[in-house]
């Protein structure tokens, strides 16, 4: 017997297809997707509105639960949630929901740990333990919601800024998020939905492409190659004049604002003279800077800017006609900080992570 395929891998055509081998006419494929995205059945069970051969046929072929949620956290304030998952081969990953006046904003992942190294993010200390699936970004976006509408609440946001670098594992993050877009399903509209690369220059080129209406951030975390080079070893591949490009071509192709990620840390990149540089990297450009103070992890011993620098920072970059925002830090109490999420379960002894958050 073939391993049970996770339903939420499927799309829409996929499950066609699936209902027209099992004899079944073709609106079952629909219901199908109602079922899992509008009405957040969980079970084979559920689909009441399937016959009993093909609710039978589900439990055979597939299984509906990969992540099983072994941790949850909750900040003092009672405003940002954090679960760790453990996937069905063993590594973990963290989603996080924030609320936020009226938004309820989730951070996904869509990779346990990441490859590219960035020398102050916790999820980068750990290297890449794997791709997710479709279905893995989906179901941490599926767990909330359930949770959600028990409190008739529905998610209103979702960032990409969780474990990993969602353009390298571009295909199933596109796939998710799509899923999540759809119409007759979960219906999350595309502009409330924000992807964050820290800069893979042929998938923004790619991306550009593709004529989705999902945000983009980029981080860029420095305004020279030198200095840039060394927080974000990957960016070796890409000088920034690349990256640049890329981003201009972006948004001459969508007519987008990109926003710009900056995580201030203290004396490295948080002086006047990369201000200054970031100001003449961004002038006349459709672009927003988010800046907040550097979360420290336990493998980088750089520090947070005090909050005068951050707005020193600002003041040149507005100046110069770039509009920016220093950030708030949220769920900074339970480690709950979008890119510095590390799977506490994974090292020798729990590490726990100081954390913050990008409103948007
Ligand atoms: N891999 C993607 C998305 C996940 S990280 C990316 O790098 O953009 C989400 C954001 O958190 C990125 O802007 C990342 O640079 C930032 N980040 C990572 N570690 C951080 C830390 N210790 N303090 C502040 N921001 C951090
Ligand atoms: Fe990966 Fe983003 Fe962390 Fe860099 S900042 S290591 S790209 S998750």
């Amino acid at each position: 017997m073939p391993e049970p395929r996770h339903v939420y891998d499927l799309t829409l055509p996929d499950w066609e297809a699936w209902v027209q081998a099992q004899s079944q006419p073709a609106y079952r494929a629909r219901q199908i997707w109602e079922g899992l995205y509008r009405h957040l059945w969980a079970r084979p069970e559920d689909f009441s509105t399937l016959p009993k051969s093909l609710r039978a046929a589900l439990a055979r072929e597939f299984v509906f639960q990969r992540l099983t949620p072994e941790q949850e956290q909750v900040s003092q304030d009672g405003e940002t949630h954090k679960t760790l998952f453990r996937l069905p081969d063993g590594p973990v990953v963290e989603t996080v929901r924030m609320r936020y006046i009226r938004r309820r904003t989730l951070c996904i992942s869509t990779q346990s740990g990441c490859a590219m190294g960035c020398v102050f993010c916790a999820t980068g200390q750990l290297g890449l333990l794997r791709h997710l699936s479709p279905g893995e970004i989906v179901e941490q976006v599926l767990y909330y919601a359930r949770w959600l509408r028990g409190q008739g609440e529905r998610v209103t946001h979702i960032v990409v800024m969780g474990m990993g670098e969602p353009f390298h594992n571009y295909d199933a993050t596109l796939q998710a998020l799509d899923t999540l877009n759809h119409p007759a399903g979960f219906n999350l509209g595309a502009r409330r939905v924000t992807i964050s690369t820290v800069g893979l220059v042929p998938r923004i080129r790619q991306f550009a492409r593709e004529g989705r209406q999902y945000n983009l951030a980029v981080s860029l975390h420095a305004a020279d190659d030198e200095l840039r080079q060394r927080l974000i070893p990957v960016a070796r591949r890409w000088p920034l004049a690349d990256l640049m490009d890329a981003v201009r071509d972006y948004i001459a192709r969508t007519h987008r604002r990109v926003t710009f990620e900056w995580a201030l840390i203290r004396d490295v990149n948080d002086t006047p003279d990369q201000a200054r540089k970031l100001a003449r990297l961004l002038r006349g450009m459709l672009a927003h800077v988010n800046l907040i103070p550097l979360n420290p992890t336990p493998g980088y011993e750089g520090r947070a800017s005090p909050r005068e620098r951050a707005r020193a920072f600002c003041a040149v970059l507005e100046e110069a006609g770039v509009p920016c925002t220093v950030r708030l830090r949220r769920g900074i109490d339970i480690q709950a900080g979008c890119g510095q999420l590390a799977g506490q379960a994974l090292g020798p002894r729990p590490r726990f992570l100081v954390g913050s958050r990008w409103e948007n």
